[in-house]
């Protein structure tokens, strides 16, 4: 009996082994990785957090460039109604530009070429046949836009043979930014020498071009070197922009008489040597002017501020 006995707890354990063998967890073994490069892979890329959407930040407003108001200057030609010697309101309207290289005559802008006699605060003309305008020459409109010609403005004694009656003023008047005697500069508009001082006046002779440009209304001492004969290069200072009327009067306002002498063809004709008219050119070197310095025309202190304005003494 005992040998079966043995035999049969043999097959039972024998049995047991065999049915809960599948059950025990199985231990893997640690297998060598045979390919040593695949350690260098780069580890999995882990998925990119959502980013949230970025808030621009508004950017601060950028000022604008200053620019010239669109309605600046009005044509040439185009004068105060009633100011010209035969009481119209028309000049030389041809808008050729008798000196496409010059240069602004008055260094800084802003600048306001326009009627002095005939501005606010203007005495008129031939004692109140052609009457002036009340209020002052201080009046910020005397220092504003739009230009107008006055090339074709009332005087006599002076041949104009583009004008209307054939006398003129055949300059521009230029107000320089404020009413401030002798603090503004007058520069030459081309490469050239000096060919004429007077007591309130100043020529300079173009190199380039051949004319002569007069200026008017100068002030005592014109800047050292400033003689009759000494050369000038563009753009550089010549005299101060004064209200001298004779050489000891202080009888007109702060403004700068410009002509340009020469000969031009102006409305098909050839002019010869006479004052040409000065409008255009004025327009298109102030336009060269305020393109490169655009702070040219930046908005200056309303001249009524400034206390070193004076009122001309009309004769
Ligand atoms: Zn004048």
């Amino acid at each position: 009996m005992r040998p079966l006995i043995i035999l049969f707890l043999a097959v039972l354990v024998a049995f047991l082994f065999a049915r809960f063998a599948d059950d025990a967890p199985t231990v893997e073994t640690p297998t060598i990785d045979p390919d040593p490069v695949e350690a260098s892979d780069p580890p999995p890329v882990e998925e990119e957090e959502e980013t949230p959407p970025v808030v621009e930040e508004e950017e601060p407003p950028v000022p604008p460039a200053p620019t010239l108001p669109s309605d600046w200057h009005f044509a040439p030609g185009n004068l105060i109604d009633g100011t010209s010697t035969t009481r119209g309101d028309s000049g030389v309207t041809d808008p050729s530009v008798v000196s496409p290289t010059m240069r602004f005559p008055v260094e800084d802008g802003p600048a306001f070429p326009n009627s002095q006699i005939f501005g606010k605060g203007g005495g008129g003309y031939a004692s109140g046949s052609w009457p002036g305008v009340a209020g002052s020459e201080k009046d910020a409109e005397n220092f504003d836009y739009p230009w107008q010609d006055n090339y074709c403005e009332v005087r006599f004694g002076y041949d104009s043979e583009l004008c209307p009656g054939g006398e003129a003023h055949r300059g521009q008047d230029i107000r320089p930014k404020t009413c401030e005697n002798a603090v503004h500069w007058a520069v030459a508009p081309e490469d050239g020498h000096v060919s004429h001082i007077g007591s309130i006046s100043i020529n300079i002779f173009g190199a380039e071009t051949g004319y002569i440009y007069k200026y008017l209304h100068v002030q005592d001492p014109l800047p050292a070197g400033i003689t009759i004969g000494a050369p000038v290069t563009k753009g550089q200072r010549i005299a101060r922009i004064s209200d001298r009327l004779k050489a000891n009067s202080r009888a007109t306002t702060v403004h700068l008489h410009f002509e340009i002498w020469g000969g031009a063809e102006i409305n098909g004709v050839n002019t010869g040597v006479t004052a040409l008219p000065p409008y255009s050119s004025l327009v298109e070197s102030y336009l060269d002017l305020t393109e490169a310095n655009p702070d040219q025309i930046d908005p200056v202190e309303p001249p009524e501020l400034l206390s070193q304005c004076t009122e001309p003494q009309w004769p």
